[in-house]
């Protein structure tokens, strides 16, 4: 029985309203979260995704970083996120360069096979030493309200601040690195989700770079065990354990900045309201439901997800398939290749040689996979494939699917010794356990306006002192997703930050 007023209406229960209806109701709170689809999660969900195969696959996002340990603690999560031995592998010809975490002395004679020297590593070590001060520094302040540009300048320091906050990180890249394979490894952090040409001054894929660098102070990308639906289902457990009432089947149709919330479910159109109301859902979204005009954000991903029978054969035979795909497995990201298909997909065109990057998250994780996948010795296999823009999706989705996906394992089908299709599982019905999303799918099935994985471009982690990047033109509205200043990603940090700035 619903009541009619609540301390906080949660628009979405996608991860990040969970993590701030479980913060307010801990705080005694009343709270009540609507979603518009049967089930909580967002884009933070496990899905079994072939009629009859037992696999539960990351859907949407597959990897944590930016989950901040101390929100795990707080709400005392039942969650278990795991490191990889191999941080990623990159075909090069018949070799390539594996990033071992494990074994330093492997890694190191890696890069001298592959770029003929010491100078490259020695370049690596210097960049990622200087992100991994930068994320020990930065990512307990993404937890307290905002600190303005100079106080970030004074934390991070004076050469972090003019390489990853002030110039163009392509420049940075070109300059700090001699080869084309190392530049490429490092740019695709500031690729992923964006759609940006790294020497632009606009600086978006500084941004992006930065979020995936700093996660937990490690900027570690860890497997969460069972799925990332575990992670959603312990949120929505400590939600509801702290009393929160989560209302699935509920779409919000209109708010109104009085506190008003209109939402239709299986019985017809109610009303609630909510002192403060908490949008998480992506901005473009609240606008729409505050009446006001949509801001158009565009994201510019293909997400693939596959069930193997196997795992492919390596062009490179001094490496093991089980460790090149365990980490991420880099697909024809070197430098001018990912310029070049930038170029393509800024002139209107799918890229000829997609971008992209593969894992296998049951090499580190099996439970995902029934116990008959698993004596199989099946695996999952997770693609994200870089500069394929919403706006090629548009005009006719299914047949641009259809060539971005072609195009998209030919591209991988280039770097290994067999084409992945061969290694892919057949369901009972006997079609291939392979599905691909768009960003105009994610549109469609998900809500999300331009395919945007982080709902808009992710901004700076700084701002106007004692605000917490949550707040809006309406007093009553805060922003809990991830479109909020420092939200972006699996993280929970805008759910935690609106939580707060509710509570303050
Ligand atoms: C393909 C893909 C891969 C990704 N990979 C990663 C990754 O590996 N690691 C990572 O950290 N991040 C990744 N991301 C990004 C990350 O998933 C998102 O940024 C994050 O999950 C957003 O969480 P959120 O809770 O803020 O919003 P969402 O998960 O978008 O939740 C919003 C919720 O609001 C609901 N909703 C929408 N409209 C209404 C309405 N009118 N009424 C009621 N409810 C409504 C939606 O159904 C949804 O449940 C990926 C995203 C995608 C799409």
């Amino acid at each position: 029985m619903l009541r009619s007023r609540y301390e906080a209406v949660i628009v979405g229960g996608g991860h990040n309203g969970l993590v701030a209806a479980a913060y307010l109701a801990r705080a005694g709170r009343r709270v009540l979260v609507l979603e518009r689809l049967g089930h909580v999660g967002g884009l933070a969900v496990s899905a079994r995704a072939f009629p009859g195969v037992d696999a539960r696959l990351s859907r949407y996002s597959y990897l944590v970083s930016l989950l901040p340990s101390k929100v795990v603690a707080d709400l005392g999560l039942k969650i278990a996120l795991r490191r990889r031995r191999y941080a990623s592998y990159t075909p090069v010809g018949e070799t390539g360069l594996l990033v071992d975490n494990g074994d330093a002395a492997r890694t190191a004679e890696s890069f001298a096979r592959v770029t003929g020297g010491d100078g490259e590593l020695e370049a690596w070590r210097r960049f990622y030493g200087m992100t991994a001060d930068v994320a020990e520094r930065v990512a307990p302040t993404l937890l307290e309200p905002l600190a303005d540009r100079a106080a970030m300048r004074n934390l991070v320091g004076e050469e972090a601040w003019r390489d990853l906050f002030e110039r163009p990180v392509g420049e940075v890249v070109d300059e700090r690195f001699a080869d084309d394979t190392v530049r490429g490894v490092v740019l695709t952090d500031a690729l992923i989700g964006t759609f940006a040409d790294p020497s632009d001054p606009g600086l978006l894929a500084n941004r992006c770079l930065l979020y995936h660098v700093i996660g937990d102070g490690t900027g570690d990308w860890n497997v969460p065990v069972g799925g990332m639906g575990a992670v959603s289902g312990a949120l929505a457990d400590a939600a509801r354990a702290a009393g929160a009432e989560i209302l699935t089947g509920a779409e919000v149709l209109a708010v109104d900045p009085s506190g008003e919330v209109a939402f239709r479910d299986a019985d017809g159109e109610h009303a609630v309201t909510g002192e403060r109301i908490l949008a998480n859902v992506p901005p473009a979204v609240l606008a729409r439901l505050l009446g006001e005009a949509e801001p158009v954000p565009e994201g510019a991903q293909l997400k693939v997800n596959m069930v193997l029978s196997r795992l492919p054969r390596l062009r490179d035979p001094g490496v093991d398939p089980a460790a090149a795909f365990s980490g991420t497995f880099h697909i024809n990201e070197g430098r001018d290749q990912l310029a070049r298909a930038y170029a393509e997909a800024s002139a209107g065109r799918i890229p000829s040689l997609p971008p992209a990057e593969v894992y296998c998250h049951s090499l580190t994780d099996p439970s995902i996979l029934g116990p008959g996948l698993r004596e199989a010795g099946a695996h999952t296999m997770t693609l994200f494939g870089l500069h394929m823009p919403a706006r090629l999706f548009r005009e006719d989705p299914a047949g641009a699917r259809e060539a971005a996906l072609r195009a998209t394992l030919a591209s991988m089908n280039a770097v290994l010794a067999e084409p992945v299709e061969d290694c892919l599982l057949r369901a009972p019905d006997g079609s291939p356990c392979l599905e691909a999303k768009t960003p105009v799918d994610l549109e469609t099935e998900a809500g999300l306006p331009g395919g945007h994985i982080f709902h808009r471009d992710l901004s700076w982690p700084y701002g106007e002192p004692g605000r917490w990047g949550v707040e809006t033109a309406f007093e009553r509205v805060l922003l809990c997703g991830a479109g909020a200043r420092r939200g972006g990603g699996v993280s929970g940090i805008p759910g935690h930050n609106a939580a707060m700035a509710l509570l303050a």
